[in-house]
């Protein structure tokens, strides 16, 4: 395949996505295939002699739209979104083609210099304080990895980078128990231990209690450990739990901690004003990521990381060998030392065509419609004979029980293999729960009210 075969298959590839899309509502949310089944339909090993592009995709056709997971399906109501706007994609698409390397400034200016204006374009709009600056990463994941990374060098004096952990203070984090897993990987990966990650408990409004938070770590001082950084969570993956942000975050610089805000999915909705109040004192934060990859309708992968002083994660994370110099200056932003990988992909362009395409008013009422339509949502289910709504809709993501943990578990194996519409569950309180979150980038009114019929149809009496 040339480039000239590029140009004839990139316009087919073009019709395909515009089939797919047109057709999604007519096929199963979840993938309905059983484990191993795609690979059986695979040769064993890779071909010698070249094939022909058309047998490629044909078999592309055959075997794997009816073997994904629908996300972009205006009825997947699971996890949370991984939005693909149009305009993303076509952005994803350019810069495919280019498959520039963004590590540092010079191997891609205008990448490097979009990142930077998207920050502030963000930023802005989310209603931060003009003090933060940041960087896109390719997952919430990376970004607190980052800040936990820089906790702990802080915390060391920055000694462990160049020493090694064998010998130093033992460090301790502090996130509530309503926290995403990437908290606990990230203290992992860190070597600083899940032991040493303390579980805050949460008040009744499934906060982390801040009077609790001073208290484990005035505790963890006398015992002798070193606290290092506070994550603190603004629409949790579970129940969509926030943190009473501002309250913390006073506990946290009073003892002179780091602190990181983990707003993944519901970062996005602080472009609308009225939902700021959710991680009112935000400005106070060292670090926050949010993902436009969930809400925002810039795909997969675009995690936003803000931070009021870019030099502690500079401090910790750049390496600037002889190889990577920028001869001539050393002033320049070299994105790469303000994350994990060398290489980065060049995010900044999906996010760029999206903010045009849609403009931030665009974003805002899809956002508002999500969570009024959650909330229309939730109520009719809370009617139905047998329904009971767990946790109420935070934002646009709300919890059911159908019966006990057996029935709930078995009503939502029934929806799932029914395949009109998409949920996922959790625990909390200790009970099997269904979640609902609603946040698709095009769906209607009409999508969500159908979780309604579908769940109504396939309950049976409560036992
Ligand atoms: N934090 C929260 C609250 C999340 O919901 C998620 C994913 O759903 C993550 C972090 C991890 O996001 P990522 O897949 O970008 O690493």
């Amino acid at each position: 395949m040339n480039h000239d075969d590029l140009r004839d298959w990139a316009k087919r590839a073009a019709d395909w996505v515009h089939g797919y899309y047109a057709s999604l509502r007519d096929h199963p949310v979840r993938a309905q295939v059983q484990p191993g089944e795609v690979a059986a339909q695979l040769p064993d090993t890779a071909p010698e002699a070249a094939e022909p592009m058309e047998a490629i995709f044909a078999d592309f056709e055959a075997i794997v739209p009816g073997a994904m997971t629908h996300w972009q399906h205006p009825r997947f109501f699971a996890y949370f979104p991984a939005n693909a706007a149009p305009a993303s994609i076509l952005a994803e698409q350019l810069t495919a083609a280019m498959a520039a390397q963004g590590m540092l400034w010079q191997t891609s200016p205008a990448a490097t210099e979009i990142e930077q204006v998207m920050i502030r374009w963000l930023r802005d709009a989310l209603g931060l304080a003009p003090h933060f600056t940041g960087t896109i990463h390719d997952s919430a994941t990376t970004a607190t990895l980052c800040a936990v990374l820089t906790m702990r060098e802080r915390a060391l004096g920055w000694e462990g980078l160049d020493k090694g952990l064998s010998t130093s203070p033992r460090l301790r984090l502090y996130a509530s128990n309503q926290g995403h897993s990437s908290i606990d990987k990230a203290a992992r990966l860190a070597g600083i231990g899940q032991a040493n990650l303390v579980k805050v408990p949460t008040d009744k409004t499934l906060s982390m209690d801040p009077w609790a938070l001073d208290e484990a770590i005035r505790a963890d001082i006398a015992n002798g450990y070193t606290p290092a950084g506070v994550i603190l969570s603004v629409g949790g993956t579970g129940v969509g739990a926030s943190d009473r942000i501002g309250p913390c975050l006073a506990v946290a610089r009073a003892h002179g901690l780091y602190t990181h805000v983990d707003a993944a999915w519901a970062g996005s909705a602080m472009i609308c004003p009225e939902f700021r109040p959710l991680w009112q004192g935000v400005d106070g934060a060292d670090s926050i990521v949010f993902n436009p990859h969930k809400w925002l309708g810039a795909q997969f992968d675009c995690a936003v990381q803000f931070l009021a002083d870019p030099t502690p994660q500079v401090r910790t994370l750049g390496l600037r060998p002889d190889y990577l110099e920028t001869l001539g200056t050393s002033e320049i932003t070299n994105f790469n030392e303000w994350t994990v990988p060398l290489g980065r992909r060049f995010r900044a362009l999906k996010l760029w065509f999206v903010l045009r395409a849609y403009g931030l008013e665009g974003l805002r009422s899809r956002i508002r419609n999500h969570v009024a339509w959650a909330e229309e949502l939730c109520e009719a289910i809370a009617a139905l004979p047998g329904f009971e709504i767990v946790t109420p809709p935070a934002l646009s993501l709300f919890t059911f029980r159908y019966g006990d943990d057996a029935a709930t578990e078995a009503l939502l194996t029934r929806i799932n293999d029914d395949g009109r519409i998409y949920l996922t569950q959790t625990r909390h309180d200790g009970q099997f729960v269904i979640r609902v979150q609603v946040g698709q980038f095009d769906c209607t009114r009409e999508d969500v009210m159908s979780v309604l019929d579908v769940v109504r149809e396939l309950a049976s009496p409560p036992p």
